[in-house]
């Protein structure tokens, strides 16, 4: 028995948060086949299992703040709603900008964000090197802080939404991969999988940095590329406060926050190639060091006491693609491009109003529409970090 049913009105693929969240959201608005498939023997072990839990409103692009503003409401709502808390601490996240260009673009950036009621505030580069301390910005020209940002724990609100979408009567497997799509005459009939075949005409595709696997084996170009990213946790730090906010040096995309009694740090490599390797790479993380070191000399002192390297799931723009594509029934909730742990909540919310109501009415978001690649729409974010 391997508990995989034959037919299922919905199947999700993937259980990180975006699936786990798409099941939910659909559970709870009284939708009863539902299938859910990840192909590890746990779920959330993916993307959102490696990522830095990070939960912020700042962002350049009006449809990510407001994803964001909507998703970290869910959040706080999560142990009320679900009864599992998401362990949220607001600690704030600051941005410290040291290049002109940064200043003028996150100027405008907090402009919108004020706009949409975010109420992010500019610092001046004194400000700044007071809040970030220990860490040293002798050279910060500004920044930006919102108190509302901080972290929450990805693999609290995955089990929150799978355990509460099961006793709705969802069904969520583990240890089951999606191998392959039957259509026909361009029409979703039958997902197949490691323990057979379902019948249904309805797929989500929320495989994360995986995501273009399915479309290639039905001919369907899905511009989600995997890319390595990778952070290190300290041993414990005394001198940092439980104030430490989650301080970004955004020129050189690296970050840090407090985590335990340690310190988080991680640094995006721009050099990275497209791949799926998810290893720590050696060299990269004796430069990411040798800058953490500059910017928070105590680390000087500390032993590294875990590392993870995992894959953002990019796109060409930045931004997810969330709904229809040209192949009917085939859905893709996918290319968050290293920010979809925060924006899970909603966007599973979202994709239920679509295969419920129609469309996505809680967010506008038709523009990240999987058209918009070849109709060359890009909406590129720039608060990528
Ligand atoms: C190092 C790092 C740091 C990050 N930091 C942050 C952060 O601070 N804040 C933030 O918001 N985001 C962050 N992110 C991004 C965030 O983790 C992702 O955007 C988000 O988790 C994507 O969720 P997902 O459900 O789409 O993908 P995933 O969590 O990867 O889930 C996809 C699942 O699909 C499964 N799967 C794949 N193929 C198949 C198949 N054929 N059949 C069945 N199952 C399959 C996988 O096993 C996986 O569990 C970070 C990412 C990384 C790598």
């Amino acid at each position: 028995m391997s508990g995989l049913p034959k037919t299922a009105d919905v199947v999700i693929l993937g259980g990180g948060v975006m699936g786990a969240s798409t099941a939910y959201h659909l559970a709870i608005r009284g939708i009863k086949n539902i299938l859910l498939l990840e192909r590890a023997p746990f779920f959330g072990t993916g993307a959102t299992g490696r990522c830095a839990g990070g939960i912020r409103h700042q962002f350049k692009t009006e449809v990510n703040i407001r994803l964001s503003k909507k998703s970290l409401s869910m959040i706080d709502a999560l142990e009320e709603e679900t009864g599992h808390s998401a362990h949220v601490r607001k600690c704030g996240y600051l941005f410290v900008l040291t290049a002109e260009k940064d200043v003028s673009v996150f100027q405008k950036t907090l402009e919108l964000q004020h706009s949409l009621g975010v109420k992010t505030e500019w610092l001046s580069g004194d400000e700044v090197r007071r809040l970030a301390a220990p860490c040293v910005f002798p050279d910060a020209l500004a920044g930006t802080f919102n108190t509302e940002d901080g972290l929450a724990d990805p693999n609290s609100i995955v089990m929150a939404y799978i355990n509460t979408a099961r006793r709705y009567g969802a069904v969520c497997l583990t240890d089951c991969s999606a191998i392959g799509i039957e259509l026909e005459k361009n029409h979703v009939r039958k997902v197949c999988t490691s323990l057979g075949t379902v019948a249904t005409e309805t797929v989500v595709n929320a495989c994360g940095p995986w995501s273009a696997f399915l479309g290639n084996e039905i001919g369907l170009k899905i511009p989600v590329y995997p890319l390595r990213r990778q952070w290190f946790v300290t041993e414990t730090i005394p001198e940092l406060t439980s104030e430490f906010p989650f301080v970004i040096d955004f020129a050189q995309s690296l970050y840090f926050h407090r985590e335990g009694s340690g310190l988080l740090s991680g640094m995006s490599n721009r050099n990275e190639k497209i791949g799926e390797d998810q290893s720590i790479d050696p060299k990269w993380e004796m430069q990411h060091i040798e800058a953490a070191v500059k910017r928070m000399p105590l680390l000087e002192n500390s032993g590294i006491k875990a590392r993870q390297a995992g894959l953002y799931e990019l796109t060409p723009d930045a931004h997810p693609i969330i709904g229809s594509t040209p192949v009917e029934g085939f859905h893709l909730l996918t290319g968050f491009s290293g920010h979809g742990f925060m924006q899970g909540p909603i966007c599973g919310k979202l994709m239920a109003e679509i295969f419920i109501d129609g469309e996505a009415t809680t967010v506008d978001i038709s523009m990240l529409d999987y058209d918009r690649f070849a109709e060359k729409r890009l909406i590129p974010e720039y608060n990528v970090v």
